[in-house]
This record gives structure tokens, sequence and C-alpha cells, in this order.
């Protein structure tokens, strides 16, 4: 029976899994779609991960990185869910605006539609109006022919209110296309009692009820646990959650989120997907660099101790994507690195020696406003005088020009008209396009612009290559008009935007690694493309340590 009705089958349609979350958040949700991704992609296919966010908010833009992490921006200027960046660092393929739909972003669309008059005096309503414009969104990436499979995650847990309308749109697309054209991965929580002894199943049972009353079976379970689960429990939870024996998934605790598709893979995920959906799987899998690349992460050589100087360290999250790059960078010279975060409002020139004093490089943070900056410009202080190898991304890249400006060039309050409006030396300024404009969200700076760097720099050496294009989120900017007095003195921009002249990289050529970037390298490091300044900066920390130590693992203590 063909069952397409509204949605028109396309020759080259994806595809669809949909990934949902049952029992609590914080499953691995993203971490699971991306892993998945990786081994339909080892195997040949063409994926591409979306997410959908129950939120009201627009994008995540606005928020605060307390609220949810960090927001990653993609080449084309969304300001999007952290997830995306796991989807890009696993897959090594861009994401963009289409990639992440927020619930704000679904109605924004409606009301402009009902206030152009576009629905002809119909009463607008959450289904099926609502659901129409998620099924739009959730379809289309998987009809532009680009991809065999589309994997779309929905944020939050199966019974929240809030994610209702995403869940019927997923059962109202199942009735609609073809039994083997779309698939549901329910992710969920096998919680070990310590007292019992014992894990227990009932969460999931009820979550995938829960999940069933609004018309959803699940044809997968990706079972979270810190222990092995035993075939009776397989048996069980196949049985009594109406699913074949094979897609009773475990998702043991690992070390590393780079180890998950291994896992994933010993559990045949891929295999089974690839069944239910009548996909071939005579590709064999290709793995080789994903592999390479987890041996070298599990064996470091050595290690060094990079200081992460930023004012949202008590959340990892609130700095994924730099943390994640360290991985990369660390993994290509073959060390581990050990971030240090350090609070930027606890620090000031009385104890930056007892704070800093034992680390080998330095990196400060992004971020915006004036609470723990003059921390950020104190550490840079430290950083150059002492010739540790620095860098500073966006804010901290700008507080390295203020820094510079108050301390070798004696522009005494010299800052950034962002943190002080009244300053006599506004060496970092607001960029004229953004002065007229009055709202906050999606107005910054955003995504992909050209820079071009100059010969014989630091950035050049670290690029290799003289054009490159890095993705942005900023209000302010170096000052152009103080740029000569800044290069006689030391500093210089040794990368620009070739379009307006925006200075896009300083550097102190006579410290062996002091660089700050207006932009965000941190988005663009893959497992597969580390970022070259954050392997640059690792390896100038590893000389700055001077002759690396072997780590002593525990298992050779052991041997
Ligand atoms: N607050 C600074 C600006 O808007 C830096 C932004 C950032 O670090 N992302 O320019």
């Amino acid at each position: 029976m063909n069952r397409y009705k509204f949605v028109k089958p396309f020759k080259n349609m994806a595809k669809y899994i949909f990934v949902t979350g049952g029992v609590t958040s914080s499953l691995g949700k993203g971490i699971f779609a991306a892993s998945l991704a990786k081994l339909l992609q080892a195997r040949g296919y063409r994926v591409t991960i979306q997410k959908f966010d129950p939120y009201i908010n627009v994008d995540p833009g606005t928020l605060n990185p307390y609220e949810h992490g960090e927001c990653y921006v993609t080449e084309d200027g969304a300001e999007t869910d952290l997830d995306l960046g796991h989807y890009e660092r696993f897959l090594n393929t861009p994401t963009s605006q289409a990639n992440n739909v927020t619930t704000g972003r679904v109605y924004q669309t409606v009301i402009t539609k009902e206030r152009e008059g576009a629905y002809l005096g119909k009463t607008v309503q959450v289904i099926p109006h609502i659901t129409d414009e998620i099924k739009r969104r959730m379809l289309l990436l998987g009809q532009t022919g680009e991809f065999d499979i589309v994997i779309t995650e929905i944020g939050g847990t199966v019974g929240d209110i809030e994610a209702l309308p995403y869940i019927e749109t997923l059962r109202q697309i199942r009735w609609e296309l073809e039994e083997h054209d779309t698939l549901v991965c329910h992710l969920t929580l096998i919680p070990y009692l310590k007292s019992a002894k014992e894990l227990k199943t009932k969460p999931t049972q009820h979550s995938v009820k829960e999940l069933q009353t609004i018309g959803v079976r699940p044809d997968i379970l990706v079972c979270r646990t810190e222990m092995e689960i035993t075939d009776d429990m397989r048996k069980k939870l196949a049985l009594f959650c109406n699913v074949d024996r094979d897609c009773v998934i475990q998702a043991l605790d690992v070390n590393s989120i780079y180890a998950v598709p291994l896992e994933m893979q010993k559990e045949k995920a891929d295999l089974t997907v690839l069944r239910k959906l009548h996909l071939s799987a005579d590709k064999p899998i290709d793995l080789t660099k994903w592999n390479e690349f987890l041996d070298k992460v599990s064996n470091p050589k050595g290690e060094v101790r990079i200081g992460l100087i930023g004012k949202y360290i008590e959340l990892q999250d609130a700095y994924k994507s730099i943390h994640e790059a360290f991985i990369h960078g660390g993994a290509s010279n073959n060390v581990k690195v050990i971030v240090e975060s350090v609070h930027s409002e606890h620090l000031d020139a009385s104890n930056a020696h007892e704070m800093l004093g034992n680390l080998h490089g330095l990196l400060v943070a992004p971020g915006f406003g004036n609470r723990g900056i003059e921390g950020k410009i104190e550490a840079i202080k430290y950083a150059r005088e002492n010739k540790i190898p620095f860098f500073g991304i966006c804010l901290g890249m700008q507080c390295a020009v203020i820094e510079f400006a108050r301390n070798v060039l004696g522009m005494k309050g010299a800052h950034s008209t962002e943190m002080n409006p009244n300053t006599p030396h506004p060496v970092i300024d607001m960029m004229e396009a953004q002065k007229k404009i009055k709202n906050k969200g999606g107005t910054m700076r955003l995504g992909a612009y050209r820079c071009d760097l100059k010969k014989d720099t630091l950035a050049l050496r670290l690029y290799g290559q003289e054009h490159i294009s890095e993705r942005h989120r900023h209000r302010f900017e170096f000052n152009n008009t103080y740029l000569e007095q800044f290069e006689n003195a030391g500093m210089i921009a040794s990368g620009k935007n070739p379009d307006n002249g925006l200075v896009e990289i300083v550097e102190i050529p006579a410290n062996p690694f002091f660089i700050g970037v207006q932009y965000h390298p941190e988005l663009k490091s893959t497992v597969d493309n580390p970022h070259p300044l954050f392997v640059g900066l690792v390896k100038a920390a590893i000389e700055f340590k001077g002759v690396l130590k072997p780590v002593v693992t525990k298992e050779k203590v052991e041997a």
C-alpha cells in the first residue's frame, strides 16, 4: 500500500531516523545521533543530523551559556545548539541554518504567515498548522538530494508537554511515509540500584509506554547503562517494549565520547538500522582514521597543562568546542592536554604567578560583558611578559589588544567600548555596521568570513595557506585608527578581512607563540581536521614545557 499522502515522494528522498529520549535528560542523544551517523557515513552513506528544540527562543543566540552551554555558530551564520558541534566534529561536514529548529522559530514562521493572511480566514492551530510547519522543516534536508539519511534529534524528554507537537509530527510522518523509510530510536536509562544491586528496566518500559500513548512505537531502544545488561534483560526489554530482540542496544558508559561509535558498532547498531531501512550493508565499514585518532587519545606520549581563562568555567559545556578542539590538537601532537580552568574573576596581579605559573600555555576565552575582564587582561600580561604560549579567542583577542595598549603603549584606561563607552583610548570599538542595530537576537557579525594572512607571520606558518575562512560571532572589532601605533610597538595584524580591512588576527612576533583571533577557530576543529591554531598552541606548549616526560598509565604501572 502506498500511504504517501501529504508528503510527495521525491526521487532522491532520504530515509529518516528520529532520535527521542526518555526517563531523563542529558542521556547523550546528540552523541548517539552523531555516533550512529558516523557509522553510516563510514559505510558510504551521505548523512546529516538536525536538532529540533522545544524551547520558545527563536535560536539559542540570546541564551546565557549557563542555560544550555555554548552557542555553536554554523558556516551560514546560524546560532545553534551545541549538539551541532558534535555533529560536525564527528562527521566532518558542515551543518547549516536548516539543521537546528526551535519551537520559537516554528511559531515565528506560522505567525508571520498568519499576519500576511496566508491562512485565508482559518483558525490557526497547533494541529495542523504548527505540526505542518514542523513537518516541512523535518523533511526539508531529506528533499535536497544531498543526503541518503537524515537523523533528527528531538530535544527534551518524551512526556514533556512542550515536546508533544514534535512527537505528533513524527507520528504523522511515519504514517505518511513507507514503513522502511523511517525509524525511531528511543534513548533511555537503565539505572543501577545500589541497594538492590540490580539494573532496572521499569523506567524504560514506562517511557516507551508514554511514547506509545502518543501513537509512536520505537523501533530501536538505546539503553544507557553503567553496567553490561544481561541477555535476559534484553529479552525482557524487547518483549515488554515491543521491539525486536536485536533492537535492544546497550550504550555502556565510556571514557571518551569518541569511543561511542565503536560501542555502537559492537552492538551492530548500524547493521540493524540499515536492515530496518532496507538499505544495503554491503560496503565494508571504514573507520581507519577514527581508530587512529582514538588510539592517540588513549595512548598519549606525554601531557601538557593549558589554562583556560574564562568566566563560565563552572560549566564545561560553556566552552564545549574549545575543550574538544584541545582533544583534537592534543591527539595530533600525541599528547594529552590537561585543560585547567581558571576563573578570570579570581585572578589579579597579586596571584597571577600562583595561578598561572605552572601552566604550559594559556587560552583566554570568548565572552561578553565586563565580568572577569580585568582577570583576563592580567593573565595576558603574565603570558606576554613570561613568553608563555598565548592564544586569545574573540574577546580573548580583544583583551590582548587592550593589555598591549595599556602596558606597552602606555595608554592608561585603554578599553573596549563594550566595557567602557567613555574610555579615552577605544582600541576595541563597535563595528560600524552594528551601530544602528537595536535587536539582540541574530544581529551580530555571524558566520564565515574570509581572511588574508600576511607573509612571514605565525598565522601563515600555522595555516600553511594565505587565504582562509573562519566563523565569527561578535559586535566589536580592533579599532584600525590605532593599528600603526600597535605595529610600531610590536603587535602586528597578521590577518585581515580582504573586503573591509577588519583586523582578524593579531600577534607579537617577538614572543614564540602569542596570537589572538577575532573569530572562533574552535568551531571548525574536527576529528579528521584538527584546527591548525590548536595544533600549534599545543605544540608550542610542548616546547615551552621542554623535554616531555612519559605519562605513567595505570596499565604500565601494573605491567
Ligand atoms: N563581546 C565581544 C564582541 O561582541 C566578543 C564576542 C565573543 O567573544 N564572542 O565583540
